[in-house]
């Protein structure tokens, strides 16, 4: 193809977007992958790689850097709720897989890279919106390096909007941002001089942050990821910041008591995430939404890699089930919507019901953590359930 047309256009390059890029060109397409910045580059995250994740990397041929890179292993969680009742479970390795910690800097770098080895095009481009002819997309328009760079129209039979929470392809092919209450928004720092539990993942539902949290992830000896996030609608309604509150949280006397005399909290990030409760059209003719884009974060957690990826690999499945057939339009696309509703629509409606039903009141939490506080089996077969 030439050099402003391509087989497939993929803008972002975060894990849906290196996901899809790496099967597209695995399988020979020629795909080039857009970011408005290079590589590494940090993301607003806990961190927390759910163990689907590295399993997903390992089918995907990432072994060896996954290994070389050690990943940081969880092997318990604590839930602490309104009134400070706790309880802690196991978290279990399956076949080997751990559930890790591990910075976004590093875990993005090696997506990226995967996909630039397995053969996609990687450039820098802030792309602004996509180029619809006859309502249907042909390509994207931006800018080369930067917000300020040269004017660019690149073209493809297909393009894969993987540009995170504030998708400006999403935005332009739905006309709208998603509700407030299909959203959440997020602070994440890294806090040091602090007493972690080793390999232990701690949230805390505090009477101000449900159906959301506080967490402490532990990134290694005497260093943890902090943050807080809660939905967008209940965020404007409390009229605070979220730096203030995490300010609150670290008040927290079972947070405040384990800060050394020379903790710092630094790297401040606030995000945005767009859960998978909002059920809109994914699927364009030309164009496919995948990860924070599309809307694949699970609605009670927050955990939205995992959705990410899948989204990006049954993307560029479907993808390459269309070009084969010569036909991109919404039909040739179809079994993108049949692959993710199989594979993730049910978690996220039973999340989208458990947040909205926590959400009605914060004694709920209380309730549900005292009684796994008193039935531990209880507890650990739901932990089990939640964790896959
Ligand atoms: C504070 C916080 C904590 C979180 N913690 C966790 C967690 O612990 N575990 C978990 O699983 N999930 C977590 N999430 C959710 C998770 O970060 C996202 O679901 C995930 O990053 C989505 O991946 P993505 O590839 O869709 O988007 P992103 O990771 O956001 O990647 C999008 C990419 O697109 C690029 N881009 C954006 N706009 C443009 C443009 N106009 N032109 C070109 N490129 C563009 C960006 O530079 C970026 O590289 C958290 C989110 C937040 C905000």
């Amino acid at each position: 193809m030439g050099a402003d047309r391509h087989e497939v256009i993929v803008v972002g390059a975060g894990p849906a977007g290196s996901v899809a890029a790496s099967v597209l060109a695995q399988a020979g397409r020629d795909v080039l992958l857009l970011d408005q910045t290079g590589f590494p580059r940090d993301k607003a995250c806990g961190d927390m790689i759910p163990w689907q994740v590295v399993r997903l990397m390992l089918d995907l041929g990432m072994g060896e850097a996954v290994r070389a890179a050690h990943f940081y292993p969880i092997k318990a969680t604590r839930i602490v709720s309104p009134n400070g009742a706790v309880f802690e479970t196991r978290v279990y390795d399956h076949d080997g897989t751990d559930t890790c910690i591990v910075p976004r800097e590093v875990f993005d770098a090696i997506l990226w890279e995967h996909a630039c080895k397995r053969g996609a095009q990687f450039e820098v481009v802030h792309v602004e919106a996509p180029i619809v002819e006859k309502g249907r997309v042909v390509g994207v328009s931006g800018r080369t390096g930067s917000k300020h760079g040269a004017w660019r129209e690149i073209r493809a039979a297909l393009v894969i909007a993987a540009d995170g929470a504030t998708s400006a392809i999403a935005r332009a092919l739905r006309r709208h941002k998603p509700p407030d209450a299909h959203r959440a928004v997020a602070l994440r720092a890294y806090v040091d001089d602090f007493d972690v539990v080793d390999h232990m993942a701690e949230s805390y539902f505090t009477r101000d942050l449900v159906p959301g949290y506080g967490w402490v992830f532990p990134t290694g000896e005497g260093c943890a990821n902090v943050g807080v996030g809660m939905r967008l609608d209940l965020f404007r309604q409390r009229g605070r910041t979220l730096k203030e509150m995490l300010d609150d949280f670290l008040r927290l006397p079972m947070i405040a008591r384990r800060r050394g005399a020379h903790s710092r909290v630094d790297r401040v990030l606030v995000w945005q995430l767009h859960f998978g409760s909002d059920d809109f059209p994914r699927i364009y003719d030309g164009a496919l939404l995948v990860g924070d884009a599309g809307g694949f974060t699970d609605p009670l957690t927050g955990g939205g890699i995992y959705g990410a990826m899948l989204s990006g690999k049954l993307a560029a499945e479907a993808a390459l089930q269309a070009l084969a057939e010569g036909e991109t339009r919404r039909e040739a696309l179809a079994s993108f919507e049949t692959g993710w509703r199989k594979q993730l629509w049910p978690a996220f409606r039973l999340s989208t019901w458990l947040q909205r039903w926590l959400a009605s009141s914060p004694r709920l939490v209380d309730f549900v953590v005292n009684l796994l506080v008193r039935h531990p089996r209880l507890g650990q077969a739901i932990a089990e359930r939640v964790q896959g």
